[in-house]
This record gives structure tokens, C-alpha cells and sequence, in this order.
């Protein structure tokens, strides 16, 4: 399912409707703490406050933890940096388990948190493109094969247990500022601008989305500053004329 292909065009969001989840809604689970979540495990993304939040409990730079435990590439769907847990060790087990037990429990990233619900943006419309200022966050339940079916939870009683707020401004924003950044590197892309803007442009989203926040302070204002500067930076790019191909400077 490629959401942000979804994002983008609307297309395939009618399946993706049907799957999805409102507060009141139940579902039956109960975790059985067995761990295997945490072995082989390849699809935990971080973003910048669950890194933000592991620096701090680890007593570790936000860089730092990149390079311990993560490794950082470019998304198909999203076209932007993606930072990733990555299994190490002969079992194949989250870098972040020790002695069987994670080991930042309290605030574990938001994907194991939820697990095995998962969140979504959608627009306010569906099957129309996103629009990244009217978003609304929706629970999907993934498929999943471990636990018991002992206990009835609904999405909002799921959210309570591990303390992530109804109405997640971080989520809500984090969302907009990746939604504006796909487009614009998507219209540079298909502009066809060279491999060495794009690696430029890279940089400076990764360095700002994961990198320039001091762990000393509080996380949302720094975010909400960071997203301010790259929202513009989106804009000015959507808005920008692409350059004259060269048969075009010709014929002028
Ligand atoms: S971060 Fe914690 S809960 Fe998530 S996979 Fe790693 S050890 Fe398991
Ligand atoms: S979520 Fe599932 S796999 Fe993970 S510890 Fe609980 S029961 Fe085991």
C-alpha cells in the first residue's frame, strides 16, 4: 500500500477507507509480551521525536542515535529521508533490546507503541488529492498473528495505555511537512534536475527534519520551527517556473 502515492493522487483510497478505524472503534488483543516483534523487524520507522525522545532517555546526540541504531535512505514512495531500526546481531533482534526487554519501554517509538494498530493521514475528502493543510489522522489494524483475542480495547483506550494524545499536533504536522516536501521533490524530479541538487536538497531536509534540535529543550517548538522553514522551502519550489529546456532558451 503506498500512502504516499495515495497522498498524491487519491488513487486506491476507497480501499484504503474501508480498512480504517475511529476512536470507538474495538478490536480484540492482548499482548502476550513474547518479543517477537522485536526480532527481524524491518519496518520501524522513527521519526524526529521518537529520536528525539530515545536520545534523551540514552543520554545520546539525535546523530548519535542515527548511527547506533538506524540506518537513513531515501524513500520510494515519499522521495525523502527515511530513518529505520536496524536488526543487528545473529537473531536478527531491534538493536534497542536488552536481555529480552526494550530498552527505552517508556517511550518506545510511536510504531511499536501502536502496534499492531497503525496511523494514517487522509485528506478531508476521499479520492480527492491531500491537502496538506486539512489532514485527519485515522487508525488502521494491521494484520497480525501474534497475541490473544482475551481483551476488547478500543483505538482511544489503545492511545491512553502508551500516552499518545488524540489529537497528535506533532503527528498532524510531521505529516503536513512530509507531504509538502514529496511534492516539491517530486516536481524536481520530474523536472529533472541533477542528481547533485537533489543530494543538496537531501541533505538539508535530513538535517533539519532528524538533526538540528537540542535535546535540552523542549521538542515541539523546535519542530514547529523546522517545519515552518521547510513548508516555505516546499512552497517556493511548487511555485517556482521550471527552467527552459534548452530548445526553449534557443528558440527565444
Ligand atoms: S524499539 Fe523496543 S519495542 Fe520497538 S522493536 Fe525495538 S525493542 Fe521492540
Ligand atoms: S505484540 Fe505480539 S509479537 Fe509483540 S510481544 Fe506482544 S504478542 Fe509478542
Amino acid at each position: 500500500m503506498d500512502i504516499f502515492r495515495m497522498m498524491k493522487t487519491g488513487e486506491g483510497i476507497e480501499q484504503l477507507e474501508e480498512h480504517l478505524l475511529d476512536l470507538d472503534s474495538e478490536f480484540r488483543f492482548k499482548c502476550r509480551r513474547c518479543g517477537k516483534c522485536c526480532i527481524h523487524q524491518e519496518t520501524i520507522i522513527l521519526n524526529a521525536r521518537d529520536i528525539y525522545n530515545i536520545a534523551k532517555k540514552k543520554g545520546m546526540t539525535m546523530q548519535q542515535v542515527i548511527e547506533s541504531y538506524t540506518e537513513v535512505y531515501i524513500g520510494s514512495g515519499s522521495r525523502l529521508p527515511v530513518v529505520h531500526l536496524l536488526s543487528n546481531g545473529p537473531k536478527g533482534a531491534c538493536p534497542l533490546l536488552e536481555d529480552g526487554r526494550c530498552s527505552v519501554h517508556d517511550c518506545k517509538p510511536t510504531v511499536c507503541a501502536l502496534y499492531p494498530m497503525g496511523r494514517v493521514v487522509v485528506g478531508e475528502k476521499f479520492g480527492e488529492p491531500v491537502d496538506p493543510d486539512k489532514l485527519r489522522v485515522k487508525y488502521i489494524l494491521n494484520e497480525y498473528s501474534c497475541g490473544s483475542a482475551k481483551r476488547v480495547n478500543t483505538v482511544r483506550s489503545w492511545l491512553a495505555k502508551f500516552g499518545i494524545p488524540e489529537n497528535d499536533e506533532f503527528y498532524i504536522l510531521w505529516n503536513k511537512v512530509l507531504i509538502s516536501l514529496t511534492l516539491a521533490i517530486v516536481k524536481l524530479e520530474e523536472e529533472k534536475v541533477s542528481k547533485t541538487v537533489l543530494d543538496m536538497l537531501w541533505s538539508a531536509i535530513y538535517q533539519a527534519l532528524f538533526l538540528d534540535y537540542d535535546i535540552t529543550q523542549d521538542f515541539m517548538p523546535q519542530f514547529q520551527v523546522a517545519a515552518k522553514k521547510l513548508c516555505s522551502l516546499s512552497e517556493t519550489i511548487i511555485k517556482a517556473q521550471p527552467p527552459a529546456s534548452p530548445s526553449e532558451e534557443e528558440a527565444d
